[in-house]
């Protein structure tokens, strides 16, 4: 497997404007089984976009993961295995890049899985349980991901098509202050 890394500025205004639409992606949202179940994702008690607004630029940053021919066959467990993997890495990177840049936030991608997928306190009635670790998804907060990737780094995302992916795509971002 090879990994390529893009990255991208842009101003907050300019991000809200062409690449956020919080009402699409809540529906979205609605259709996937994480709804609601971790504090990382929708329904919210705060406004996105007013959440957004708090900083001044986003960094998005894309990973492709381009697959060897005998790499590429994913069956839906295969694939969330190595989406969620891939995911903890970045998540990594992106706490590394927040002590980098005091006041920076980063956004995943997926559903929160650090207490265990389906094993998240907002499913008991309770505060998350690690808040200073949790992070929210881009798309949960409107993002577009499939446009971001397209107009910024030439990449339209693909999903495992008869248990085939040839690379795969992850999104995340960092609010700057
Ligand atoms: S850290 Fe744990 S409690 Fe908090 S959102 Fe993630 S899974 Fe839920």
């Amino acid at each position: 497997m090879r990994v390529e890394n893009f990255e991208a500025r842009l101003d907050m205004d300019e991000y809200i404007k062409n690449y956020v639409d919080v009402p699409k992606f809540l529906a979205a949202c609605k259709e996937c089984p994480y709804y609601g179940v971790t504090w990382a994702c929708p329904p919210f008690d705060f406004d996105p976009i007013e959440f957004l607004k708090k900083y001044k630029s986003v960094v998005i940053y894309c990973r492709k993961y381009i697959f060897e021919e005998e790499e590429g066959d994913y069956d839906d467990l295969d694939f969330q295995v190595f989406f969620y993997k891939c995911r903890a890495e970045l998540a990594q990177e992106l706490y590394i890049k927040e002590k980098e840049q005091p006041g920076s936030v980063g956004l995943l991608g997926g559903a929160c899985d650090i207490c265990g997928l389906g094993n998240c306190a907002r499913q008991q009635g309770k505060p998350c349980r690690f808040p200073q670790y949790m992070r929210h998804n881009l798309e949960s907060l409107g993002g577009d991901v499939m446009k971001l990737s397209k107009d910024l780094f030439d990449i339209e995302p693909v999903w495992p098509k008869n248990g085939k992916m040839p690379f795969m795509v992850f999104v995340t971002g960092l609010l700057r202050p």
